[in-house]
């Protein structure tokens, strides 16, 4: 029997409350992630979650699964990020555009965690502007292969990663339509990671590295869709990813409502609870109505995502821009509403301001949702020739 969006709500709160919140600053000192934590993820059939029942998935709707996103990201923006990049991301796009012998090979142990997968769009030249990538992958007619050579960086989860989608260019001077999709198994002669040797802001327990492609063989069978379909592929995975970072977002939002309207209520100066100004009221107010609305507007883009919405796109990067700025406001208000407790890391809210960073950075910074969404509404211009 299918579990209700509620029941699956509550499991996903259970775990981040009892198996992530307590670790969360730790594993951020420590700059790692337990493997068992992802090995739970697998268990609660949350590495699965969106993917449909064909393939493997618990088949759960969107609109139930950006729950599971709220809660872990309100816990934890490191565990929350590697979900919506390994389910999001990978395991998604590979249940949207892989074929059935790529699905059968590859879902099942990305499924349990045994396998974890990563996505690698991004290079130091080619960050917003991701049709002008220079990483090629060369079609060798013989043996019916490809080679595939470039740089990827900020990859998450690369250095632990057994399996990647890796975009390269199959047809130079052709922008957009010369980007093709790779499934590449990790350990693989030709793939190296790298320390990014910068000290991250957030997201610290979080695995980012450089990918470095020298030579690495590809067979065809694992081209993921045609040639020059890449740049299409890469932005619907991106459609995924954003919802869970947007709920993410929501996350934090709410995290950062818990701890301060918590202090307003404990911390007496004036000999009255700091909670007790209306200044302070008004700090509270404006997160909880900001948060709600937020929450409205993820949730109103999971069931555009559910429906297959034409305007699906436009609401998804709608909700990521509008939750993680949000989030970012609410992180600022928190920190200031703890006053030095907020400035340590003995309080998360510290953790939440470096996180929410990530959030609008990443999948797309908040200016490019921008971009998206207006571009959508203004339209083609009839008139323009190219
Ligand atoms: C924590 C973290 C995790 C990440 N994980 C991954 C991952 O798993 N896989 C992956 O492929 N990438 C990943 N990235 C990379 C991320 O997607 C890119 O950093 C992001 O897309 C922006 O690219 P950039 O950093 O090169 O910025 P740039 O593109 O250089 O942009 C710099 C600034 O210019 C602005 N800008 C650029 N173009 C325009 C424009 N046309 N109009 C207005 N403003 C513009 C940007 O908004 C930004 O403010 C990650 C990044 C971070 C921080």
């Amino acid at each position: 029997m299918t579990a209700s969006p509620a029941e699956v709500r509550a499991r996903a709160r259970q775990f981040a409350t009892e198996e992530v919140a307590p670790f969360a600053s730790q594993w951020d000192r420590d700059e790692a992630l337990p493997r068992a934590i992802i090995t739970r993820l697998g268990e609660l059939g949350f590495l699965t979650g969106p993917l449909p029942r064909e393939v493997g998935g618990s088949g759960y709707d969107n609109a139930t699964f950006v729950g599971v996103y709220e809660e872990i990201g309100r816990a934890c923006s490191s565990v929350r990020g590697f979900l919506a990049v390994h389910t999001g991301l990978v395991s998604q796009c590979l249940g949207d555009h892989g074929n059935a012998d790529q699905q059968s090979r590859w879902l099942p142990a990305l499924g349990t965690g045994e396998r974890i997968g990563c996505y690698c769009l991004t290079e130091p030249g080619a960050g917003s502007d991701v049709a002008s990538m220079t990483t090629s992958a060369t079609r060798n007619e013989a043996d019916d292969t490809w080679t595939l050579s470039g740089e990827k960086t900020w990859i998450t989860n690369s250095g632990i990663a057994d399996f990647a989608i890796v975009f390269a260019r199959t047809g130079p001077g052709e922008r957009h339509r010369g980007i093709t999709a790779f499934g590449v198994e990790v350990p693989s002669a030709g793939w190296r990671t790298e320390p990014l040797g910068v000290e991250p802001l957030g997201h610290r327990a979080s695995d980012h590295q450089r990918v470095l492609l020298d030579g690495l063989v590809v067979p065809d069978s694992q081209r993921i869709g045609d040639v020059g379909a890449g740049f299409g592929i890469a932005m619907s995975a991106l459609d995924h990813g954003r919802l869970g970072v947007a709920a993410g977002g929501v996350g934090i939002a709410r995290a950062c409502l818990d701890e301060a309207v918590a202090h307003a209520r404990e911390r007496r100066q004036f000999g009255q609870r700091i909670g007790d100004f209306q200044m302070v009221q008004a700090d509270l107010a404006d997160i909880y109505a900001e948060t709600e609305a937020a929450s409205a507007l993820v949730e109103r883009a999971a069931r555009a995502a559910d429906a297959g919405a034409p305007d699906t796109t436009r609401l998804t990067s709608a909700a990521k821009l509008f939750a993680t700025e949000v989030a970012q406001r609410a992180a600022d208000k928190a920190v200031l509403l703890l006053g030095n407790r907020g400035y340590g890391d003995g309080f998360p809210v510290e953790r939440y301001y470096r996180d929410v960073q990530g959030l609008r950075i990443y999948e797309g910074t908040n200016h490019i949702q921008r971009l998206i969404i207006g571009r959508d509404l203004v339209g083609k211009d009839p008139e323009r020739k190219r």
